[in-house]
């Protein structure tokens, strides 16, 4: 019977980068991975041209992760954005920094990515089997642990349980790890989707299916009684995409975790704001200016220029102001409630796409059992986790893959 020094479980973006630093270290490594080939998510990840980390300090990634974030110091020292990238580029793969910080390889090929990363494994001198899922993990405090998969027995002094999250369940990841983890008195925290498109109960947002806008900021409101302003859960702005379900895109992704972590998501709101530099008195006085010098243009002519010509026909719809009217006989009301739909439309929220269409898991294993330092559980010695199976979830921008790589490669450098 063979005796590994250390399984990793799961050949995502951690499972890649803690097997081959533990290899590199002469521990005999043995990756295992249910699927027929590594690093499924790397290859779909940015649209396949993968956004594999942030032109940022290990700070930068830290605040990115908000009140998670100081658990990842001592990764983030292991394997900052920088050695990231020179990790990937020293195998040949240039990168590139696009102007939102998000960095790329300069080919924009995923697959370039993962080739780089298979590489430096390649050589470490790691064992790797595909289509091997492990089915269970028991831990005897003497012999070790005893993992069962489809083939048999193995046998490890030390596991890395990279599974990720619940996320995209068709890649793979429905989750073992957590059960794992759940059976040695691991807390889990709930799993919610998150980075996940979200549903908009409005049927004529469907109309504007394939429109984007650069720049919307937009909030996720509680409807309070009353039409009262409710409690505004999350917050941010960036690029909007309508679609037929409702909307995506960057912005609305990073606010979509307030939604699926809610308990009642048909009670939300979602206020977009189209020309979020523009106050509404600004608006305001710029119209009737215009009323008074050119009143005769049509409504649907001095709309902010930030707002697509289809969008602004939608929204002269649904505050019943005729896209032809002249600006000079626009009523003061009809103006405010035109300004109003620009600056503040309230789309009723009906959910997301889930965990179907989530980019990532928010909740997982607790940060509080797991030593930030080594990545050891503090429950079971032995037991190392890293990336999305742990309590760690980041907005877009490459944040998620770099706290996956950087607590790879740290528990990698601990067993
Ligand atoms: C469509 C999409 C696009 C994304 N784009 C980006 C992006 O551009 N930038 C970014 O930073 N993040 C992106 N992400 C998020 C990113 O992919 C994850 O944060 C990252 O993959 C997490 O890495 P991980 O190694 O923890 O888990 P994963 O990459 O999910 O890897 C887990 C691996 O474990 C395997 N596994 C699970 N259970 C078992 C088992 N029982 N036995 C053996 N193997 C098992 C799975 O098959 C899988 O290969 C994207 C995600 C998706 C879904």
């Amino acid at each position: 019977m063979e005796a590994w020094d250390v399984v990793v479980i799961g050949a995502g973006a951690a499972g890649l980068l803690a097997a081959t630093h533990a290899a590199e270290r002469h521990r005999k490594t043995l990756l295992l991975e249910k699927n027929r080939k590594p690093g499924v998510k790397i290859l779909m990840s940015g649209g396949t041209r993968c956004n594999l980390t942030q032109a940022t300090d290990r700070r930068g990634i830290v605040a990115a992760f908000g009140a998670q974030g100081r658990f990842l110091h001592s990764a983030l020292a292991a394997l900052d954005p920088q050695a990231l990238v020179a990790l990937v580029e020293a195998e040949g793969v240039a990168t590139k920094v696009e102007p939102t910080g998000k960095i790329f390889p300069a080919s924009d090929r995923a697959a370039d990515v993962l080739a780089a990363l298979l590489n430096r494994l390649n050589r470490s001198g790691c064992q790797v089997v595909f289509d091997m899922p492990c089915q269970a993990i028991a831990h005897d405090p003497a012999q070790g642990f005893r993992l069962t998969t489809g083939s048999g027995t193995i046998w490890a002094r030390r596991v890395i349980v990279t599974t990720g999250g619940r996320s995209y369940p068709g890649c793979g990841t429905n989750g073992d790890g957590y059960a794992w983890a759940a059976q040695w008195g691991h807390t889990i925290i709930p799993c919610r989707p998150a980075l996940t498109p979200i549903t908009v109960a409005a049927a004529w947002v469907a109309g504007l299916k394939g429109v984007t806008v650069s720049d919307v900021g937009v909030e996720v409101v509680e409807r309070a009684p009353g039409g009262r302003r409710g409690q505004v859960l999350a917050q941010g702005r960036g690029s909007m995409l309508f679609t037929h379900f409702g909307v995506s895109g960057p912005v609305v992704l990073n606010v979509s975790r307030a939604v699926s972590g809610h308990a009642r998501p048909t009670d939300l709101e979602l206020r977009c704001n189209f020309a979020p530099d523009l106050a509404a008195a600004e608006l305001d006085g710029q119209w009737r200016e215009l009323a008074a010098s050119a009143g005769g243009r049509a409504v649907s002519s001095v709309f902010p220029a930030v707002v697509p010509r289809r969008l602004a026909a939608a929204l002269l719809d649904q505050a019943g102001v005729p896209g032809d009217q002249r600006l000079a006989e626009l009523a003061a009301p009809a103006r405010r409630r035109l300004i109003d739909h620009i600056l503040a439309l309230a789309l009723p929220i009906s959910g997301t796409l889930g965990f179907e269409k989530a980019e990532v898991t928010a909740g997982g294993v607790s940060l509080n059992e797991v030593d930030s330092r080594t990545l050891e559980s503090k429950l079971v010695p032995g037991l190392f986790l890293a990336g999305e199976v742990l309590d760690l979830d980041g907005p877009i921008g490459g944040y998620n893959f770099q706290a996956a790589f950087s607590t790879g490669w740290l528990a990698g450098g601990s067993v």
